[in-house]
């Protein structure tokens, strides 16, 4: 019988894998959804990349996802001739681009009111984290600085505050361009970065509706201001992500693993999908095999449960994309076989669709061989049924809506298929085991635990049946 891998995976396209012919290995390799960065990806190349990831999935007769992830309000430095060197107690200045230089050494920044976030003696990291900055002097518009630590600053970095509130807008003038194309590509996913809290994603979730877009939201963890307002995000989220590229900037490097595992399981009790992403496999952008490091690192995160692991530079410029694909199914399906961390023990469960999920996926449980095979229309009994994490069973989920297929591709353990409901229930149970059957996914004699909400027409009805393949 067909193994399956329980684990989602996400790859970044870029330079290294934007075309039909790498798009078709990556999905083959095993990638269930591809991001488009928008901080590189400009509109006309996403829309070529929307086209070639549906034509894909097509001539496969495959589902996949498309996820655009948004830029946000990030703070950035503006260019400077060549990279400047800086040494440890030199002076530098940050002014708003409008001001005249008052320093030998002074740098534009893109955000004009970074004097009234900051305090005298706050750091600055700049450039990834790697040049750091305390502020020593505040005026209208510029901020002096001294250097702590020697580096050399290029154009256009980016500036992280850890621990500091910064009063931008959720989103940016570029956001909402890349929102409304988002919308007319009609993507599956739309993440939102440096989310500050649960007001930002309604303020994602306004701008989706006005524009009639259905794009599940998927909210990233980026700095402390979203960790203490982080069951507020999730809750008001489809998904999250551990965004563990500013995450450590902005958190000591020591305590992203903590924040990591916080994240998951917060998630795992709030009944939220959780990904996680960043450096998982970052030596394999050069290298044709991971460090025992990454793979411990993915390793753990499959552990942890969560639904989906991401790829960023491994896959839009690393040397080996296809290969970081095989090596995240090669160590995802091998963890899976192992307990995982059952973080979902502590679910909060509130309705009653909840509790009759419950009890599907505790039959599932009991029995040897089981599978869950559930019929939804708008996918929430199957996000249900994922965020409980059965023990073993598989979960195929069967929808009319093609939108909902891939909207449920985010879930751990879920294998989604399109399908019309018969007029019969009996029908579509035949049809469904049938299709599964052909495709090798379940064997006679396996016990199927049938849940539906839909089957009946012409009332609405939980159903939990048992059936014998
Ligand atoms: C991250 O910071 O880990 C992340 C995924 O965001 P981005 O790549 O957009 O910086």
């Amino acid at each position: 019988m067909t193994a399956l891998r329980k684990t989602k995976i996400i790859a970044t396209l870029g330079p290294a894998t934007g075309s039909p012919e790498k798009i078709r290995e990556l999905i083959l390799a095993g990638a269930h959804i591809f991001r488009l960065n928008m901080s590189h990806a400009p509109h006309d190349w996403a829309c070529e990349m929307v086209a070639a990831i549906r034509a894909a999935a097509t001539e496969l007769q495959t589902n996949v996802a498309t996820l655009v992830d948004l830029q946000g309000p990030s703070i950035r430095t503006g260019d400077v001739d060549g990279k400047i060197p800086l040494t440890k107690g030199d002076t530098v200045e940050f002014r708003n681009a409008g001001l005249t230089p008052a320093s030998p050494v002074s740098i534009t920044t893109n955000y004009d009111k970074l004097h009234e976030d900051v305090s005298v003696d706050d750091v600055m990291l700049v450039d990834n984290g790697e040049i750091h900055f305390r502020i020593k002097q505040i005026e209208e518009g510029r901020l002096t600085c001294e250097v702590l630590t020697d580096g050399l600053m290029g154009s256009r970095r980016h500036i992280n505050l850890p621990g500091i509130r910064v009063n931008l807008p959720p989103l940016t003038e570029k956001d909402m361009l890349d929102i409304r194309l988002a919308a007319e590509l009609d993507v599956d996913f739309i993440a939102i970065s440096f989310v500050r809290d649960a007001e930002h994603i309604s303020c994602l979730r306004e701008q989706l509706q006005q524009r009639d877009c259905n794009a599940r939201i998927i909210a990233k963890i980026e700095d402390q201001e979203a960790l203490k307002h982080l069951a507020g995000i999730i809750l008001e989220s489809d998904a999250v992500m551990v965004a563990r590229g500013d995450l450590g900037i902005e958190v000591h490097i020591e305590e992203l693993p903590i924040v990591q595992r916080t994240i998951v399981k917060e998630c795992a009790r709030l009944g939220r999908k959780v990904i996680v992403a960043t450096h998982m496999l970052e030596s394999m952008i050069e290298s044709p095999v991971p460090t025992r490091a990454e793979v411990t690192d993915v390793a753990n995160a499959v552990y942890e449960q969560a639904d989906a692991v991401m790829v960023s530079g491994e896959t839009s410029v690393g040397h080996y994309p296809v290969k970081c694909i095989e090596i995240l199914d090669r160590i995802a399906k091998r963890m899976e076989r192992e307990p995982g961390a059952g973080f979902s023990a502590a679910i909060e469960l509130d309705n009653e669709k909840q509790f009759t999920v419950k009890s599907a996926v505790v039959l599932a449980n009991s029995l040897e061989n089981s599978k869950l095979v559930i019929f939804t229309a708008r996918g929430v009994l199957a996000n249900y049924a994922a965020h409980q994490r059965p023990l073993k069973a598989d979960i195929f989920a069967f929808c009319p809506d093609d939108r909902v297929v891939r909207a449920l591709l985010m879930n751990r353990g879920v294998t989604p298929f399109q399908m019309e409901f018969a007029d019969h229930p009996e029908d579509s149970i035949r049809n469904a085991l049938e299709f599964l059957k052909e495709r090798n996914l379940i064997e006679t004699g396996d016990s199927v635990v049938i849940l539906s909400d839909v089957l009946n027409r012409d009332f609405d009805t939980e159903a939990i049946l048992l059936r014998k393949a």
